[in-house]
């Protein structure tokens, strides 16, 4: 049972100044829990958020065909078994409004909302020596002292704009995914542009095609294509995988990406047929699986990548059977798995309808955006209604270098990170005491984890860690810079072993104009990394300042 009363809590007033034990910047899949592991330990904490309700992620992705590329069943908090089993999933892979709904059961049955201050952007956090408390002032006037702060803004939350000259001036519906309206937007009929083709586009691409008079996709680099299973459940469904809650909670957090399964068998050990055989049963299963439980080799065997991407392009081909489109949508610059791989539901088919038209820029780019649609650098004009910008984020870094953030000695984690993207196992950095993040870069993240096991993992760490600080009598803490160091050595030894770190993506933040580069997510695994963080805190935390 879940004990809803705590002794101490903060809820949001409308005071000037609010003094707490802890402030929460964000109420996603990460702050929710974070705040509640807070609350539970007896400190006064509060939450702020910018969106108007809770869901992170998906409080803002709500366009058309947003869903899930996890289990459902395995985006789901562990550590009580009640509320994981009192809320049940309609389908393997649920979509954006269900999944909505299952963060407002969460946040109701917790009793989080009167600790969460919405509409609130954290505009600036500095780091009072003399008091070591930080200073948080946000855009609606109200300003918090906390001795610790806790960002869980989540690693896609800044959605990138202004790629093109002219976007103001174009006379119909311009927006990005991840701002998409609550109700939506008619497009019914209309002439859409989608620029983008990442997961979201698409997911937007085949969920729009039947709808829109016209559809034209502006494909820069194209993705390898799974296509998704996606069986809606039952009860008896609902209540096989209920039955596993003790196997996924121990499984979960034992493999390498925070999935259920995990790597097997070495290519090494396989004839080509069990090779071929193996790539099949994977691919056949409609998840994620033929790239996170196939062969591991593809992150850093050229050979290997090449045959299991040449597996997967063999599929593609044969869903898209005409020429031109092979062309367009099939990848070969990059190999299969060293960027987000997409699952599909009629994506590869919906550009054989006639309505739908890809524009290879790899061929013709895009010159800017005007009145009437989208002009190409050879002249022509994309006459359209509206414009969907599926263009992606300015990952794990963008939203807290949004934030005026200045540790000790008046350092600015914008400059910081402007000049190189370092941190401490991605949940602290030396020089900002008593800051803690997740979803951080040099962590485990969206790239290369189910992010809510991750999550789970990282804001149990920092509970715990805060937790120390005072049962010890202390009042801060901070990684060293030789442990710092030691960390960013270690990740990207690991990192730039594999082909991640040669392809581009936003996984290496290079779809941000003037980002240092650098493989984001920590690719060592889930698991391995959760036991450094164990040995971390058991240690009590070694190669970190107490003071
Ligand atoms: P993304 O993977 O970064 O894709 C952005 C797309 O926009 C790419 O095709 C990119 O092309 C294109 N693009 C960017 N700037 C452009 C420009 N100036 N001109 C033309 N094309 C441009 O972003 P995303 O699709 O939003 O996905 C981000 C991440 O969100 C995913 O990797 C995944 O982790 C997560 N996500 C998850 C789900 C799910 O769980 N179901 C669904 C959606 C997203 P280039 O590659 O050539 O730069």
């Amino acid at each position: 049972m879940l004990d809803q009363n705590t002794s101490s809590q903060a809820a949001p007033s409308d005071q000037d100044e609010v003094t707490l034990d802890a402030l929460v910047i964000g109420a996603g899949v990460g702050g929710l829990y974070q705040l509640y592991q807070l609350r539970e330990q007896g400190l006064s904490v509060a939450a702020v958020e910018a969106a108007s309700d809770v869901g992170g992620t998906w409080f803002w992705n709500r366009y058309p065909g947003a869903r899930f590329d996890s289990e459902g069943y395995i985006y789901q908090y562990l550590f009580d078994e009640a509320l994981y089993k009192d809320w049940s999933w309609s389908e393997r892979f649920p979509g954006q409004p269900e999944i909505e709904r299952w963060m407002q059961y969460v946040t109701d049955r917790l009793d989080l909302r009167k600790n969460i201050r919405f509409g609130t952007t954290v505009t600036a956090a500095h780091f009072d020596e003399a008091t070591a408390r930080w200073r948080v002032t946000t855009d609606t006037g109200v300003t918090y002292s906390t001795q610790f702060l806790v960002s869980c803004t989540g690693v896609l939350s800044v959605p990138l704009g202004g790629l093109y000259p002219g976007e103001d001036t174009f006379e119909g519906d311009i927006l990005h995914t991840s701002r998409w309206p609550e109700g939506g937007i008619d497009v019914t009929g209309k002439r859409v542009g989608v620029i983008g083709t990442g997961a979201t586009g698409v997911q937007v691409i085949q969920t729009i095609a039947p709808q829109v008079a016209d559809l034209t996709v502006f494909v820069r680099t194209p993705q390898y294509i799974i296509p998704m299973k996606n069986p809606k459940y039952g009860p008896s469904d609902v209540e096989a995988y209920k039955d596993r809650f003790d196997e996924l909670r121990s499984t979960l957090f034992n493999t390498f990406t925070g999935f259920e399964y995990d790597f097997e068998v070495a290519w090494a050990d396989l004839t080509p047929e069990q090779r071929l055989e193996r790539l099949e049963t994977l691919y056949e299963d409609g998840s994620l699986k033929i790239w996170l439980a196939g062969f591991a080799e593809i992150l850093s065997q050229q050979d290997v990548s090449e045959e299991v991407s040449e597996f997967v392009r063999g599929k593609m081909r044969e869903r898209l059977k005409d020429p031109e489109l092979i062309e367009t949508l099939v990848p070969t610059e990059y190999g299969f798995g060293t960027r987000r791989v997409p699952l599909d539901t009629g994506y590869l088919e919906a550009y054989r309808r006639d309505n739908v038209h890809a524009v290879n820029l790899r061929k013709t780019a895009i010159s800017h955006i005007e009145a009437k649609g989208i002009r190409m650098q050879d002249g022509t004009l994309h006459e359209l209604d509206v414009i969907v910008m599926a263009v992606g984020f300015d990952a794990s870094t963008g939203a807290l270098a949004r934030i005026d953030v200045r540790g000790r000695d008046g350092r600015s984690l914008r400059e910081d990170w402007g000049r190189d993207i370092r941190t401490t196992m991605g949940l602290q950095k030396h020089g900002y005491p008593n800051l803690f993040l997740t979803g951080a870069p040099l962590a485990p993240s969206a790239a290369l984890c189910n992010l809510p096991t991750c999550l789970q993992q990282q804001t149990e760490w920092i509970s715990d860690c805060i937790r120390h600080v005072r049962t010890t009598g202390q009042t801060s803490i901070e990684p060293l810079e030789a442990t710092e160091d030691a960390w960013v050595a270690h990740h990207d030894e690991i990192a730039n072993a594999t082909l991640i770190a040669k392809t581009d993506s936003w996984w290496v933040g290079s779809n941000v104009d003037g980002k240092p580069r650098r493989v984001l997510a920590y690719a060592g695994g889930a698991n391995t990394y959760k036991d450094k963080c164990r040995d971390v805190a058991e240690s009590g935390y070694l190669g970190f300042r107490l003071t």
